[in-house]
C-alpha cells in the first residue's frame, strides 16, 4: 500500500530501516558549536553559522565556534552546544558561564533509528506514529496483510431488513449492522449475506455462499440457544466441527464456534447469540481477539481503566457480568455508573454507554463507592 493509504492496516513483514535517523549529529538547541576541550579562558571566535538545511563546511579551531540552530547539522569538528541564554557574546567573542561537557545538546546521529533496526514490527497496526516514522525513513509503500473477508448473517424467521414491511410480530435485524461495524471498526471487510430464516435448507445454502464468496471467517447471530430449533445444530454440525456452548458470561450464554469445512477448506465460524446486546459482548469479549489474529495483527489485551462506581451493581458470583456504563473523569480519576436497564435486548444502552465494565466471574456484589474495571469501547476497535 502506498504509504498514505496504509494507516490502520496489519504490516506484513518487519520494516527495517537502511538508514540511521537522524542522518547526521545535530543541535539540540540554538546557540555555539564548540569542542569541549575550550578552557573557558577567553573568548571564541564566531566563525560561521550552522542551520537546518544549510550546514557549516569548513573546519573549526580550539578557540573558535559556530553559530548554530536546532536540527542544525554540527560542524565536523564539534561535540557541544552551548545554549545561547548561557553565553555573553562581545567585541572578543563568545564568552562562556559554565563549563562545557562532551556531547552537551547534541542530538547522535541514529539516536532515533540505526542502520538495520527494526524500525515498525511485523502484525503491528500501522498508527499515525508509525506513518511518520515509515516516511522518515524514506518509505513510500508498505507491506501489508490482505483484510480478512468475514461473511455476516443474521438467522430468524422474524428478522426483517430495512425497507421490508413490518407485520405484526416481526422486527428489524439490526445485528448485522452492528456486527458489520465492529468488524469494520477492527479492519475486516464484511461481506454481508443479509438475512437467513429458521430452515435448514436456507441455513445451509447460506454456509456455502460463504464459503463460496471466499469468507476467511463466518459469523451468524442469532439461533444458536439451547430453545432453538434442533435444525440449526443439525445443520452447523453437518457442515463442520461446530460446538454449542453455554458460556458462564451475561449477557450472552450461549454461543456456537467450530470450523466449517468446504472444498477442503476449513473456516472458523462464530455463532453469536441473537439478543442485540448479547451479539455485541461476545463480540467484544470472544471474537475480537480472533479476528485480529486472522487479520495477522499481534494481539495485545484491551485496554482497561480502573472507575469507582457510583451506584450498586447486583453481581452473582459464578460467571463474568458485562454492565454497559458511562464513564466520566474528574479531578479525582475515572467516575462510573452503569446505564439504567441492563436487558440483553436493550441496544438504546449500549448506544448511550461508553464502556463495559466487566465483573469477574468470582465477584459478588458490587457496593456504591468500590472500585471496577471496564473497558472504554474506543478501546475495542
Ligand atoms: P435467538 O438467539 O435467535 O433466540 O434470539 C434471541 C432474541 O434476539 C430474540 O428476541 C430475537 O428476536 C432477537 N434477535 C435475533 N436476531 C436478531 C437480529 N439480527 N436483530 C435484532 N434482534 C435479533
Ligand atoms: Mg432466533
Amino acid at each position: 500500500m502506498p504509504l498514505s493509504a496504509a494507516l490502520d492496516r496489519v504490516l506484513a513483514s518487519d520494516l527495517v530501516s537502511h538508514v540511521q535517523v537522524p542522518g547526521h549529529d545535530n543541535s539540540a538547541m540554538d546557540g555555539y558549536a564548540l569542542h569541549s576541550r575550550y578552557d573557558g579562558t577567553k573568548g571564541l571566535r564566531v566563525i560561521g553559522e550552522s542551520r537546518a538545511g544549510r550546514p557549516y563546511a569548513g573546519p573549526v579551531g580550539d578557540q573558535e565556534c559556530v553559530r548554530i540552530f536546532t536540527g542544525a547539522v554540527m560542524p565536523d569538528d564539534c561535540d557541544a552546544v552551548i545554549p545561547q541564554e548561557q553565553v555573553a557574546v562581545d567585541a572578543d567573542g563568545v564568552t562562556i558561564e559554565g563549563t562545557v561537557s562532551p556531547g552537551q545538546h547534541r542530538r547522535l546521529a541514529g539516536e532515533d533509528l540505526a542502520v538495520g533496526a527494526i524500525t515498525i514490527a511485523r502484525g503491528r497496526k500501522i498508527t499515525p506514529s508509525d506513518l511518520g516514522l515509515a516516511a522518515s525513513i524514506g518509505r513510500d509503500v508498505l507491506t501489508v496483510v490482505r483484510r480478512p473477508r468475514v461473511a455476516v448473517f443474521s438467522t430468524g424467521n422474524e428478522l426483517r431488513d430495512l425497507g421490508a414491511p413490518l407485520e405484526r410480530g416481526s422486527i428489524r435485524d439490526s445485528n448485522r449492522y452492528t456486527l458489520i461495524g465492529m468488524l469494520t471498526r477492527l479492519g475486516m471487510e464484511a461481506i454481508d449475506l443479509g438475512i437467513v430464516g429458521d430452515d435448514p435448507v436456507a441455513l445451509d445454502a447460506a454456509l456455502v455462499a460463504a464459503c463460496g464468496v471466499g469468507a476467511d471467517a463466518v459469523i451468524t447471530s442469532g439461533g444458536v440457544s439451547a430453545g432453538d430449533a434442533d435444525h440449526t445444530r443439525d445443520v452447523m454440525r453437518r457442515a463442520g466441527d461446530v460446538a454449542f456452548w453455554k458460556l458462564a458470561i451475561k449477557p450472552g450464554r450461549p454461543m456456537a464456534f467450530g470450523l466449517l469445512a468446504h472444498g477442503g477448506r476449513s473456516i472458523p465460524m462464530f455463532g453469536l447469540p441473537g439478543n442485540p446486546v448479547a451479539t455485541m459482548v461476545v463480540f467484544h469479549a470472544l471474537v475480537r481477539d480472533a479476528m485480529l489474529k486472522l487479520a495477522g495483527a499481534r494481539v495485545e489485551p484491551v485496554p482497561s481503566i480502573t472507575a469507582v462506581c457510583e451506584t450498586a451493581i447486583p453481581k452473582s458470583s459464578g460467571r463474568t457480568e458485562f454492565v454497559r456504563a458511562i464513564a466520566t473523569r474528574d479531578a479525582h480519576g475515572w467516575r462510573i455508573r452503569p446505564t439504567g436497564l441492563q436487558g440483553s435486548g436493550i441496544l438504546r444502552s449500549m448506544s448511550e454507554a461508553n464502556c463495559l465494565i466487566v465483573l469477574d466471574h468470582d465477584r459478588g456484589p458490587v457496593a456504591a463507592g468500590e472500585t471496577v474495571e471496564a473497558w472504554p469501547f474506543q478501546g475495542l476497535g
